[in-house]
């Protein structure tokens, strides 16, 4: 009986009017009711990655938007905009590993997530065997498609460079500058990294410093090179390649162009902290990470074909790495503007998938509860306390700490230039130190308590085997100075440490981690589930391909 209506509804379907009347009725029904076929595909991808923004970074960030007493989120119902992502689309987890290793780097994990294939650490843009692969964005060009990176680090930095260069090793900086303009493939650049683009004598090449004036780019743009060879790749890209070029925030708010190089400093762009303070101020000379987004949407959504676009908040990683809990919430509040953004521009859209995640954790980040600074015992009106007080035996952490790592004025870097403003260390003492954190943190270290940050001793591992990386390392970080590989910001991650009890928090590292990080995933259904489960960056990047460049 149940095959005979089949039979007869499939006849039906394909010879209507051989349909009895309530059959015919049936059908149209069934018609009007069938299920919409799953959207697959998109127009655009924009992909946002948080350099170092793992979930103990990401739930700074929600503690801090939530419960901190004076929080800036007061005033936006409390909700971050990785929030209103979370909420209106969906979230995964993913594992970053490298090619036959446990922990990534930024320019492995980023070239996985630009390939979808494994990679070595520190390649950019080449599979594990040293080929090149064609990233998401030269596919995207390829399609007809405009694009887009976007960064406040360099432009050259191992994230942004991913998508866009082939290189055996992160540091070719120079090379990375030449070949991302030459390939013209990324139509609109915004972020620091002039360095790497003006000739090796820019101190004193009077003509080149003239031109560069008359572009209308401030001095601290062109004050200094780390170019070998006296390329000029900023001309280059405007009269080889096609480039229009800005250089401040003024010239991009009035750029209508649809090509263009933007470098706004000459090495990295500004800290959050500095952002925080000139965005108060209303001075701020260079346009912020939530600028550059959006006048990039505006640029790349003018292309019917759609784009690809990667914004990166880069310096959640700096932080992490010098064990700057302060510095890192004012990271993660800027990125978190720029995802603002990218929100505000995408929700009401159904061709578009955004997706917001990291590279890696960096630093083994966490807030933890602690002996120091114990509990007051309090009475309670709840009719179970039997006479009690509610005194816990240990400190859980106040949410007054949110506001006071808020109210840090200064990154770690800015104490140490407090220190000596060539960052000569050699004769340095605890009261110094203590005296540099005091006069930018609201949580305050005693002498005592920044004792052994000057203390600097030899480290033979470091001198034999790797000349490029810190040569000291620090009796107090003796029991994991393996860890600890960036040079002078090594005083960094001891005043991490001097702070570290009154701040309720805890490093593991001066490194990366392997912890899986967050994943956020906006868009049409159809597209969006598949992120929604544990998977690993390789993976995203084939699921954001197949997604923009369907077969
Ligand atoms: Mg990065
Ligand atoms: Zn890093």
């Amino acid at each position: 009986m149940k095959n005979k209506k089949m039979l007869s509804l499939i006849v039906c379907s394909v010879l209507i009017s051989a349909c009895s009347t309530e059959e015919k009725i049936v059908e149209v029904e069934k018609i009007v009711k069938v299920e919409p076929t799953p959207v697959t595909s998109v127009k655009n991808v924009i992909l946002m990655i948080g350099d170092g923004m793992g979930v103990q970074q990401v739930g700074l960030l929600e503690d801090y938007a939530r419960r901190a007493p004076n929080s800036i989120y007061n005033s936006a119902n409390n909700q971050t905009a990785l929030s209103k992502f979370s909420k209106n689309g969906l979230m995964g987890l993913s594992m970053t590993s490298p090619h036959g290793g446990l922990v990534v780097d930024s320019a492995c994990s980023a070239t996985q997530l630009a390939t979808g294939m494994p990679a070595g650490s520190e390649m950019i843009g080449l599979d594990n065997n040293g080929n090149i692969v064609k990233t998401i964005l030269e596919r995207a060009k390829a399609a007809g498609k405009a694009t887009g990176l976007v960064s406040d680090t360099r432009i050259t930095h191992a994230t942004p460079a991913s998508f866009a260069a082939h290189q055996p090793h992160r540091s070719l900086e120079n090379d990375i500058a030449a070949q991302m303009i030459a390939s013209e493939s990324v139509d609109v650049l915004f972020s620091g990294g002039a360095r790497n683009f003006l000739p090796s004598d820019i101190k004193t090449n009077t003509k080149t410093r003239d031109l560069m004036s008359k572009l209308g780019a401030s001095s601290s743009i062109y004050k200094k090179s780390k170019r070998q060879d006296d390329r000029n790749i900023i001309t280059e890209a405007r009269d080889g390649h096609g480039y229009n070029l800005v250089f401040d925030k003024k010239q991009l708010t009035s750029y209508t162009g649809d090509k263009v190089l933007g470098l706004f400093a000459n090495s990295s762009m500004s800290d959050g902290i500095a952002y925080t303070a000139c965005k108060k101020a209303n001075s701020c000379t260079q346009p912020s990470l939530t600028e550059m987004t959006m006048k990039a949407l505006d640029i790349l959504s003018r292309d019917p074909d759609g784009f690809f676009l990667m914004i990166e908040g880069g310096q959640i990683d700096w932080a992490g790495h010098i064990n700057d809990a302060g510095w890192m919430l004012h990271e993660l509040i800027k990125f978190d503007e720029a995802v603002e953004a990218v929100y505000q521009w995408v929700k009401d859209r159904d061709d578009t998938l955004v997706i917001v995640t990291a590279d890696h954790e960096t630093g083994g980040f966490g807030f933890s509860y602690t002996r120091k600074n114990l509990p007051k015992a309090k009475s309670l009106s709840g009719d179970g306390m039997l006479g009690y007080d509610f005194q816990p035996k240990f400190n859980f952490g106040p949410l007054e700490t949110l506001d006071a790592l808020h109210g840090q004025t200064g990154t770690f870097y800015d104490m140490m230039s407090h220190v000596n403003s060539d960052w000569d260390f050699s004769s340095t003492t605890a009261q110094a130190w203590s005296d540099a954190i005091n006069a930018y943190s609201q949580i305050k270290v005693t002498p005592k308590q920044a004792q052994g940050i000057p203390e600097r001793e030899t480290n033979e591992y470091f001198v034999a085997d790797h000349p490029y990386l810190a040569a000291d390392v620090f009796p107090k970080l003796n029991d994991f100075k393996e860890f600890y590989v960036y040079g002078d910001d090594l005083h960094g991650n001891l005043m991490g440490r001097a702070l570290a009890a009154d701040q309720n928090v805890i490093w593991g590292t001066g490194t990366h981690t392997a912890a899986p990080v967050p994943v956020y995933a906006f868009g049409p259904q159809g597209v969006i589930k598949q992120f929604s489960t544990m998977q690993h960056h390789t993976d995203i990047g084939q699921k954001m391909i197949a997604a923009l460049l369907p077969q």
